[in-house]
């Protein structure tokens, strides 16, 4: 045997051996601990104008916020980590806080590795990067830096979303404890000089993505949520900023709050929804607010619309957080297009006759009006519940019918009647209740007292968790 094939041998079971060993040893150095449910904060985002190390004096954020030299912005709140020429989003969080795969795939690189040189912003390096690299098997990898030691997966090894990869830290190019986290496309190797990373938050700006320029194509909105019901807390980070106050209230009882301002050189926080829209058609935009005091009457939800064009649309709602307390709030209806995305952002901002001195973050969800005009086979779904329905009775019915239902939990019901067409005609009914068994009465009047003509109608009923559309039929 000559001394090249020895050592050969010698690699592939210290490999085999590496692989094989995985995430056992390691939990015994450092135990899972469950994170605790609260959202750290993003300091610094990825640079849409060139998203490498390398400084080029302008930054632009994924709205098309754009800050130039010594950035040290309103929205920037630590100096020392906001530069420009950054390729990923830093979240800031204490020490040996759980990292989490973001997506399946499988390890590639992790290990303590040498970081930028020098360290941007002119920091003194902390030694050695604890680096991981995920690959998605979709040519998109995604990359966790700053880790404190020891790593918990090694290379060759299957990852599922979710998984503990590692422990937050301030190794390599960090003055405090962050994660840097970046996304990269078709090449994982940390070229200086080449922009291969992309933002997650995609590009949500009113003119053209800068990073069109650089790689030839406009940055995607990467994680979406397919919740119908999105309460902000599952998925990647969305809220950004520093003096987020925790609610015990409001939808899943939790909400947040944050100080109302109308000088915009101030705000400092805002939060972001991205849902899923399957379907193109018209669609609710409808709130979620608690019942709580000092709520601001005039927050502005800016409504993006990207198209399958890359065309963005951007619509801002005023609402009065106040009203229709702890149940949901159409604030806006509009018309979303097949193949489009969508983003909702709530900020600090409020304008200037509003009232109420917080701005309150709770849940938003997507609603596609045409459920209201349902067909008969789809009105038979009975999906599963803290609710069992009844039928109606009388149905039909000449003068008024009795909606019933057993209720199997404290929740806010809530009752609609609509028209064949899919126009609303009342809400019957729309409060917290206790458990137990109801009745409702429709007397087949609408909103203004008016009683409606001969026909079919639909009623929903819905709580947080369950929505059920059912038929009567009114005959004069
Ligand atoms: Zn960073």
């Amino acid at each position: 045997m000559n001394r090249s094939c020895y050592y050969s041998i010698y690699l592939a079971i210290f490999f085999a051996t590496q692989i094989i060993s995985g995430q056992e040893p390691f939990l015994t150095v450092k135990p899972y601990v469950e994170p605790e449910f609260q959202q750290y904060a993003i300091r610094n985002h990825a640079d849409h104008h060139y998203p490498t190390q390398i400084p080029d004096g302008i930054n632009v954020r994924f709205d098309g916020n754009s800050f130039s030299e010594n950035i040290v912005a309103f929205n920037c709140n630590s100096g020392a980590s906001c530069y420009d020429g950054h390729a990923g989003n830093d979240y800031h969080m204490p020490s040996d806080v759980p990292i989490l795969a973001a997506a399946d795939g499988y390890v590639i690189w992790s290990a303590f590795s040498p970081g930028a040189d020098p360290c941007p912003g002119g920091i003194e390096p902390n030694g050695l990067t604890g680096l991981i690299i995920i690959y998605h098997y979709n040519d998109y990898f995604t990359c966790y830096l700053h880790l404190n030691p020891p790593l918990n997966v090694a290379v060759g090894e299957t990852v599922a979303a979710g998984d503990t990869i590692g422990f937050n830290g301030m190794t390599g190019c960090a003055s405090t404890p962050h994660l840097h986290f970046e996304i990269r496309k078709e090449n994982h190797f940390f070229d200086q000089e080449l922009p291969w990373a992309v933002d997650p938050y995609g590009w949500w700006g009113d003119y053209e993505d800068p990073i069109i320029n650089l790689r030839g194509f406009t940055s995607a909105w990467l994680w979406k949520s397919d919740l119908i019901v999105d309460d902000g807390n599952t998925g990647f980070q969305r809220f950004y900023g520093p003096n987020w106050s925790y609610v015990n209230n409001g939808y899943n009882d939790d909400a947040w709050t944050v100080p109302a301002l109308t000088d915009s050189n101030n705000s400092a926080h805002y939060a972001i929804w991205v849902p899923e829209i399957p379907d193109s058609g018209e669609y609710n935009i409808d709130v979620y607010t608690p019942n709580i005091t000092e709520a601001a009457t005039h927050a502005l939800y800016e409504i993006y619309i990207k198209d399958a064009n890359g065309n963005n649309t951007k619509t801002i709602v005023s609402h009065d957080q106040t009203n229709n307390p702890d149940s949901f709030t159409t604030i806006t209806t509009l018309f979303i297009p097949a193949g489009s995305n969508c983003a909702v952002i709530l900020r600090d901002m409020v304008d200037s006759a509003s009232a109420g001195s917080y701005v309150v973050f709770d849940a938003l969800r997507f609603v596609n009006t045409a459920n209201a005009k349902i067909t008969d086979e789809q009105s038979q779904q009975v999906f599963p519940t803290d609710i069992t329905l009844h039928p109606a009775y009388p149905n039909p019915f000449n003068t008024s019918t009795t909606l019933s239902y057993e209720l199997l939990v404290n929740s806010v019901v809530k009752i609609d009647i609509f028209d064949i067409l899919g126009d609303h005609v009342k809400t019957v009914l729309n409060e917290k209740q206790a458990p137990g068994y109801k009745m409702i009465v429709w007397d087949g009047t609408n909103d203004r007292n008016k009683t409606v003509p001969t026909g079919i109608y639909y009623y929903t009923v819905s709580t947080n968790r369950f929505s059920q559309i059912n038929k009567v039929v009114l005959i004069k």
